[in-house]
């Protein structure tokens, strides 16, 4: 019998995920349906108890469920409960298993990129729902000096405090960061900022940024933030937001079948449906 697998959210019309894991189905010949499902806030409950009711195989979880789908799923991933935010669900023997692959989706697309990781000293920028995620993956990777700086420095003290794993960190401000730039091997932009329509907006200059640096910028929307573009300009190495969205994807997907699937592939279909190339 055919499986189903899905997206929830609001609004949930743009999402790529179902061209990407339709394909992927395709691709192992698994017969199996991944559906785009709005789902409104209210209906949530609603909408659980419906996959439980038709025994949907698994699915996807995105703005504004990510957190409050926790208290209806049956068992959360350490990792997963750590964040608090769960992106992927796992129909395990009629139990619903959430876990979380978007910082650990973050952290396998830059390892293809990045070697000895851990010895990397990062500075996160930002620090909402999308930096706790990878903050918590890289700590769980064994990334062990991480620091962050965010416009409201209390969030960042609250996200260091709640990881179970702990790492040395200091938080900065927007302007010491500025400053200090070239200190760091590794740095990722997580904020929204730069975001279309708003693309000539930075949270600060990539000017100090060292050319051996690594600089990750998570949106793709557009493919190159002006942060990202004068990080490249600096000659430092780069790269948007398509391959930890690529990832976590590729990690939902070996999570339901037990396949890891092949990336290149599924990056090709997101730069067709964006537009460009990836970097
Ligand atoms: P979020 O929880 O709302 O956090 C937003 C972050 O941006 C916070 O750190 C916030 O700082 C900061 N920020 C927003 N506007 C700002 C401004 N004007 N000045 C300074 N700081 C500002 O959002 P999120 O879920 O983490 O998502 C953040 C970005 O990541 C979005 O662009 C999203 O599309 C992208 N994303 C990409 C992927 C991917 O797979 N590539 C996955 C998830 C998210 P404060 O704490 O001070 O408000």
């Amino acid at each position: 019998m055919k499986k189903l697998y899905g997206v929830i959210g609001d609004p949930i019309k743009h999402s790529m995920s179902p061209e990407m894991h339709n394909q992927l189905f395709q691709l192992y010949r698994i017969d199996a349906a991944y559906v785009p499902l709005e789902v409104k806030e209210t209906n949530l409950a609603d909408a659980i108890r419906g996959f439980r009711a038709i025994g949907a195989a698994g699915f996807n979880v995105t703005i504004p469920h990510k957190t409050e789908i926790i208290k209806f799923l049956d068992r959360i991933d350490p990792l997963a409960e750590a964040i608090g935010a769960v992106n992927t669900v796992v129909n395990e023997n009629g139990k619903l298993a959430g876990y979380n692959t978007d910082g650990l989706g973050f952290v396998k697309g830059v390892g293809t990129q990045v070697s000895d990781l851990k010895k990397k000293r990062a500075l996160i920028i930002g620090a909402g729902g999308a930096a706790r995620a990878i903050y918590f993956s890289m700590a769980e990777a064994g990334i062990t000096q991480i620091d962050i700086c965010n416009r409201t420095s209390g969030r960042a003290e609250i996200l260091v405090k709640e990881c179970p794993i702990s790492v040395e960190t200091n938080i900065v401000d927007f302007s010491e960061a500025e400053k200090e730039l070239q200190r760091y091997d590794l740095v990722i932009q997580t904020t929204s900022i730069g975001m279309s329509p708003n693309i000539d907006h930075k949270p600060f200059s990539a000017r100090n940024v060292s050319e051996t640096a690594f600089v990750s910028d998570i949106i793709y929307n557009p493919l190159e933030t002006s942060f990202l573009r004068e990080a490249k300009e600096k000659g430092a190495s780069v790269q948007n937001g398509i391959n930890m969205f690529v990832c976590q994807g590729a990690l939902a997907f070996e999570k339901w079948t037990g396949i890891f699937p092949d990336t290149e592939i599924m990056k090709e279909t997101v730069q067709k449906r964006l537009g460009g190339p990836t970097c």
